[in-house]
């Protein structure tokens, strides 16, 4: 293991500035491709959490009065920022993560399209009016922020998956409090620096780092009105009970085992390039990745000598090399934790293809040898019964299981835990659509292997892999983040005499 070299401390955003804060313990953060400690991260505690709740308290009463029009212009400038130093947040991102620089900045692009959802926001806030529901009576609704709300973030998008949040639920009006993943803490105060660049006034948007004593502080914090949480399923599942008995608002995204089914009718190349761009791009960590592929009749004899040629070529290299396909695993717990699941594979019978524990650093780059490698793996013959399929992995594994028809298919997914994101390649337009409507999958791809959603679709799975009922961005995300408002008016002309004692009907 390297030993501890970079003295470089990682804090906090807090009112407005850079804030080392109180809480004393550190977490080192790596480089993966290289295995080097490149900074420590401190971790924040009870009293740095009160300080960026207090913040964003203070800052809640002139915020939401701001009008919409002026939060959206903040919004555009922040946009403007994110454009021009797009390239600087995917290095930091490739730097603490290890994904590839080409798919860090695929990262920041698709955070980039929740910002400019949030530039529309005075359209979307517009809220409904009825004139005349009853003879001088008019009657509207509107939505209106909740107050403080908190964001809770997973290590494997630590741009976009932030952009999910703070940019809906502050161009509605809310203040924010991140707690994003120890692991890569430094894209979100990259972020932080531009929003107050671009206008934003302090104490709208803070950033507390930590594990979970921060974590257990914001979900028992009486001024935190809601918490938007993404990351595993046993702690997505813990945040979601603990936030709701606090009489907290929660949406808590969970993991995934995302299926994708090869028809026979298929074309078998394009379902190779999905599959193996799906499974190990980012290195299968990515909550969308496909870690099953579920072939259908034939296809699997057709498909799964070329998906090995392709997963055997696959280009591992340091994610600062432009024409990389797939970098290193996150840390040296997440590449032990893989690694211990293709030990399982083999004991519980399945057949191991392509090994990626043979992968070697030294041939990902200079330097790379320490870092922490794993290649594309790919088991075959896998059956529901085992625990490679039933559990979670989140690295570069691949496994097939064979199945005679597609109501076969469609019966596995839909009886499999998880129901984040699927797909189904075919040809045939009915099976298309039959598979769309009966699937038990929040997101759904036909001939798409990823199928994440734009802006103003909103994204959210199904199942152990959300909890909660609302997904998060687009039109779900601004009712996530507002409370509705009915509002009934009438003037003195138009109201009768007396009391009425029996309930008002429209006159
Ligand atoms: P994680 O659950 O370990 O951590 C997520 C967040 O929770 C981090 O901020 C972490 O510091 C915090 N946390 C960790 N343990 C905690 C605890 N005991 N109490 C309170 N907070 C705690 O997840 P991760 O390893 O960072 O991310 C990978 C996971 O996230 C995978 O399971 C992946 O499928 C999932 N994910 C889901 C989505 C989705 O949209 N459904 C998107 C991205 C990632």
């Amino acid at each position: 293991m390297p030993q501890a070299s970079a003295r470089t401390q990682i804090a906090h955003f807090i009112h407005g500035a850079r804030a080392s804060g109180h809480g004393t313990r550190t977490q080192p953060i790596y480089n993966p491709a290289t295995g080097a400690i490149s900074a420590q991260v401190r971790l924040g505690n009870k009293q740095d959490v009160d300080a960026a709740v207090a913040s964003a308290q203070a800052a809640f009463a002139a915020w939401s009065d701001t009008p919409p029009i002026q939060r959206a212009r903040v919004f555009f400038k922040f946009l403007e920022l994110l454009n021009r130093h797009r390239d600087e947040l995917a290095h930091l991102i490739t730097a603490e993560h290890g994904k590839v620089f080409t798919d860090a900045r695929g990262e920041v692009a698709r955070g980039i399209d929740i910002v400019e959802f949030a530039c529309g926001i005075p359209q979307l806030l517009k809220g409904d009016y009825t004139d005349q529901v009853s003879t001088g009576i008019d009657n509207w609704t509107m939505r209106q922020p909740l107050g403080v709300v908190a964001g809770i973030t997973p290590f494997n998008f630590p741009a976009m998956v932030p952009m999910w949040m703070f940019p809906v639920a502050i161009a509605t009006g809310n203040t924010f409090v991140l707690k994003p993943s120890p692991i890569d803490p430094s894209p979100s105060l990259f972020m932080a620096d531009l929003l107050k660049q671009a206008g934003l006034p302090d104490g709208v948007f803070n950033v507390v780092q930590g594990d979970k004593e921060a974590v257990d502080a914001l979900l028992e914090h009486p001024d935190v009105k809601a918490v938007s949480f993404v990351g595993s399923t046993p702690i997505a599942h813990s945040i979601y009970a603990t936030g709701a008995r606090h009489g907290k608002r929660v949406q808590a995204l969970g993991g995934a085992k995302n299926h994708m089914v090869v028809m026979p009718d298929a074309d078998i190349d394009q379902a190779v390039d999905a599959l193996v761009g799906a499974a190990f791009g980012s290195a299968g960590e990515r909550c969308m990745a496909i870690s099953v592929a579920v072939l259908v009749g034939d296809a699997a004899d057709r498909l799964v000598p070329k998906l090995l040629e392709r997963t055997k070529a696959l280009k591992v290299l340091n994610g600062t090399h432009l024409d990389a396909e797939m970098g290193p695993i996150v840390t040296p717990a997440a590449r032990a934790r893989i690694a211990g699941y293709i030990d399982l594979g083999i004991k519980e019978g399945a057949q191991l293809l392509a090994d990626g524990r043979d992968f070697n650093g030294v041939d990902a780059g200079e330097g790379c040898a320490n870092g922490f490698w794993l290649g594309g793996t790919v088991f075959d013959h896998v059956t529901p019964q085992m625990r490679i399929y039933k559990e979670e992995i989140f690295g570069p594994v691949l496994i097939c299981v064979r199945v005679p028809d597609f109501a076969t298919a469609v019966e596995l997914i839909n009886t499999h835990e998880f129901g984040n994101g699927v797909a189904c390649f075919t040809r045939d337009g009915n099976v298309a659509r039959e598979f769309s409507r009966r699937v038990q999958v929040g997101m759904v791809g036909i001939n798409v292997p990823i199928p994440v959603p734009m802006a103003w679709h909103g994204f959210g799975g199904r199942k152990k892999s959300l909890f909660g009922d609302m997904h998060t961005y687009g039109e779900e995300g601004v009712r996530f983040y507002t409370q509705q408002k009915s509002i009934m008016q009438r003037w003195p002309e138009s109201i009768g005499k007396g009391a009425q004692f029996a309930m008002p009907t429209a006159k």
